[in-house]
């Protein structure tokens, strides 16, 4: 390993403000679970998303798993869900023993395939056996065609929830990202657009449903003196410091979307024009917030397949990344169906064969990226 400075593929950007949010939480003591904080930052979130409501809780998993278990799913339901994706976007069903239909990506997105869902959709109909929802991820920062999907979605009756964890700040046709399914959810992991160190939202315009997640976030309480429970709750609230935290993360969050892109700008200025390389797409009328820049790697026609890419980049201490290996690829979900893009067309399997993610922090220096730049130009002897 080389002993020059490692370039991280997305790494936490601090604004200088998080500290007195903090301070302030000190001041007052309000350390343990709850504070002015919390409902603070559910109102700024959900003023920016333009949704009415949102419960800030542990993880954008634990988000995840309070939406399937408002929507009352059970043993044996079944939840359709994009297969390109992390891991995450899917765990949740498998804690409720319900099971997953993975629904490939198409070409425009590289999200979820109108034409695969309606024939998902098509075939559970026939049986009688409509999904408790579909789970769609916008991926990268770009948002899935929600159109389509909404409409589809609505025809059969059944929610969305949109997993917007990695595009906070997107929008399509000029709303923003997140606001378009009966649920909305974030994270704030270390590695996204902005971060608490870890934490996550669940938003929505139902208020009774948001107020339920607040009431299963905190080990379902019963209004009493003592403590009495009469159903099953969860550890899962956010804290107040980490709430602090958001606050300032959020305050700069249409800075932090205008610098990914320009990373992905430069990005695609230097390297746009080579044989073989192609920049994931941006629908019009969509705008994404570039979290990460994605490329696909033709080896036909550079002579280096992704793989090496990476390889070489990683030899100089810079870290990138192939795109999400499909979850109908993983062997936690291998056994469960999968509905192509087309019957013999297969769309995120040549995503994941092909593709790779660069390093698109929004901190990084302009001569760290100059070093990403030229070494893919060695690598691909372009
Ligand atoms: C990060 C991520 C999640 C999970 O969020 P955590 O806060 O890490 O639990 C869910 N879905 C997608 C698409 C993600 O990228």
């Amino acid at each position: 390993m080389s002993s020059t400075k490692r370039i991280f593929l997305s790494s936490p950007h601090m604004t200088g403000n998080e500290q007195d949010y903090i301070k302030e939480a000190f001041d007052l003591n309000w350390i343990a679970p709850l504070g002015n904080h919390v409902g603070a930052f559910e109102q700024e979130l959900a003023d920016y998303v333009g949704v009415d409501h949102a419960a800030a809780v542990s993880s954008g998993t634990a988000a995840i798993h309070l939406a399937l278990r408002l929507l009352d799913v059970q043993q044996g339901d079944t939840l359709f869900c994009s297969s390109l994706t992390f891991v995450a976007s899917a765990n949740p069903i498998l804690y409720e023993k319900a099971e997953p239909v993975l629904i490939d990506s198409e070409p425009d997105t590289w999200n979820m395939a109108p034409e695969a869902l309606e024939r998902a959709l098509r075939d559970a109909d026939k049986t009688g056996h409509l999904p408790k929802a579909v789970i769609v991820v916008n991926l990268y920062g770009q948002s899935a065609k929600m159109k389509e999907l909404a409409d589809l979605c609505e025809t059969y009756d059944v929610p969305m929830i949109e997993d917007a964890a990695e595009s906070l700040g997107s929008e399509y046709d000029g709303r923003k990202s997140g606001s378009f399914g009966t649920f909305g959810i974030f994270s704030f992991n270390g590695n996204k657009i902005i971060t608490t160190s870890g934490g996550g939202m669940l938003t929505s315009n139902d208020e009774a449903m948001i107020q339920k997640a607040r009431f299963l976030s905190t080990q379902a309480r019963d209004p009493a003196l003592h403590y009495q429970h009469s159903e099953v709750g969860f550890n899962y609230r956010m804290s107040n410091i980490v709430a602090g935290i958001g606050r300032a993360q959020l305050e700069a969050i249409d800075l932090r979307v205008q610098q990914r892109r320009n990373v992905f700008t430069r990005y695609q200025e230097a390297l746009g024009e080579i044989d073989g390389i192609d920049f994931m797409p941006e629908l019009p009328g969509t705008h994404s917030n570039r979290w990460l820049t994605a490329l696909t790697v033709d080896p036909d026609k550079t002579g280096i397949d992704r793989t090496a890419i990476i390889q070489a980049l990683a030899e100089d201490n810079i870290e990138a990344r192939p795109v999400w290996k499909p979850l109908h690829r993983q062997p936690l979900f291998e056994e469960y169906r999968y509905y192509p893009f087309q019957e013999d067309d297969s769309v995120s399997d040549k995503l994941f064969e092909y593709g790779m993610c660069l390093p698109s922090g929004s901190n990084m220096e302009a001569e760290d990226q100059e070093r990403v730049i030229q070494k893919m130009l060695a690598a691909l002897k372009a």
